[in-house]
């Protein structure tokens, strides 16, 4: 399948295209000028809720469903972009707001008007520093042309936009621990409900969406939810930029629609340009490594929120980690475990005991070469008691990893454990 059409990377390869004047050239803020001067709020919630718009951060949820979830008459209204990508993986917001900042902007202006909000954030993650600065400068030369601030185009909307640098913490893309830490607390997650939409920052309405998201926005209100969904599936309609790693010959971000095998984006020479080495596929975790495993016998599967939960696994933010037969398994789901061990927040007991205790058996048995008998099913009691039990997504994360290796490569940990005449042997230092 080939992709007719770019969306959120439509115009990456146009020079300078971050500088305001060559995106307005280009047809920048044309949409949004349209919008302020012709159209209604309900208007533009009715096309992305037509379009099938869904958020792009990793749950899928429609776009135009959550921001008619706000409670009727209540302000001020938030909009927050969640630009604290953070998931072992995913690179593709970072490429989005360093070479196309503008186009967010114009996605979340356009967002703002919509949803009757006057005041926008863009939470970036720390380490972003570069690409917010990058951001920063579009938002002031925005503001300069009139864009933002008050009395936009004249129409008599005004709308403030700022951007908020996180301190490099994973946790803060949970939406409620992103809204603590822009309130200037620890980045912590909060109990639901209620949910950002009735009750968020500051405790007033607020929708938060990923960066992604956003930046389909002028394309779907400029050219109509049928053009959008066009591409794509009927459930998954649209464009999606996946991010491309491991052991594949060309990684990177990729804009298809949706509904391509995953065996086009690894091997076609546009994209992946097949395996390292012509070696085979082991692992595929296919929505960064919060997502379960998959194998190449399923390549096939096709690249959809639906297809991938019917194969047991998810498409997430679509940040596709591709290994070779050189992996160890284990060793696999100790680093993706480590991640998690080191970013958890420490609030819930079962998220933050559960990481160290898998990390430090996992660490033994990959690393030190100390592998017990008991450690198979003390790996398994460790995430079953997580499992469920963790207060927020991270903790539930943690599990996928080693619960995949476990299932999927058993005997990879079974030959950890030393053997005497084929038996599981007591390693020496078991007391350790
Ligand atoms: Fe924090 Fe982990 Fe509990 Fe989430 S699951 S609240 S990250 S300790």
């Amino acid at each position: 399948m080939a992709l007719a059409e770019h969306i959120v990377m439509r115009e990456l390869d146009v020079p300078d295209i971050a500088n305001f004047d060559v995106y307005r050239k280009h047809g920048g803020y044309e949409t949004y000028r349209t919008v302020l001067k012709e159209k209604a709020p309900s208007d533009i919630v009715q096309v992305v809720r037509d379009a099938g718009l869904r958020g792009r951060g990793g749950a899928g949820f429609p776009t135009g469903v959550k921001w008619s979830f706000l409670p009727k008459d209540v302000y001020p209204r938030y909009l927050v972009c969640n630009c604290d990508e953070s998931e072992p993986g995913t690179f593709k917001d970072h490429q989005i707001i360093d070479l196309n900042p503008h186009q967010l902007i114009e996605g979340m202006a356009i967002s703002a008007y919509a949803i009757e909000s006057h005041t926008a954030y863009i939470f970036a993650r720390g380490e972003f520093a570069t690409a917010v600065r990058t951001l920063e400068y579009a938002i002031a030369q925005a503001y300069a042309a009139g864009i933002l601030g008050k009395n936009i185009l004249g129409t008599g909307y005004h709308l403030d936009m700022y951007v908020h640098r996180g301190a490099g913490a994973y946790i803060c893309g949970e939406e409620t621990a992103l809204l603590e830490a822009l309130e200037g607390r620890i980045g912590q997650p909060r109990l639901k409900p209620p949910f950002p939409a009735v009750s968020g920052l500051y405790g007033k309405p607020t929708i938060i969406n990923n960066v992604e998201t956003l930046a389909n926005v002028p394309l779907i209100v400029e050219r109509g939810a049928d053009w959008y969904r066009s591409f794509g599936t009927t459930r998954s309609p649209g464009t999606k930029v996946f991010s491309l790693s491991g052991h594949v010959n060309r990684p990177g971000n990729y804009e298809l629609p949706f509904g391509v095998p995953m065996r086009e984006l690894i091997y076609s020479p546009e994209y992946g340009c097949g395996m390292r080495d012509d070696r085979p596929v082991k692992i595929i975790v296919p929505g960064g490594a919060s997502s379960p495993w998959l194998l190449a016998k399923h390549l096939d599967v096709t690249l959809d929120y639906e297809s991938m939960t019917a194969a047991g696994s998810m498409l997430g933010a679509g940040s596709m980690i591709v290994l070779n037969d050189t992996v160890s398994a284990p060793h696999a789901a100790y680093k993706m475990d480590e991640f998690f061990k080191h970013e958890s927040c420490g609030k819930c007991t079962p998220c933050r005991e559960g990481t160290h205790w898998l990390v430090r058996v996992l660490h033994r048995m990959t690393e030190e070469g100390h592998a017990r008998p008991e450690d198979i099913p003390t790996l398994h009691s460790i995430y079953n008691q997580m499992a469920g039990n963790c207060f927020c997504l991270l903790g539930e994360s943690a599990v996928t990893p080693i619960k995949s290796a476990l299932s999927l490569f058993p005997q990879e940990f079974e030959d950890l454990v030393p053997q005497r005449n084929g038996r599981p042997m007591i390693a020496l230092d078991a007391k350790r």
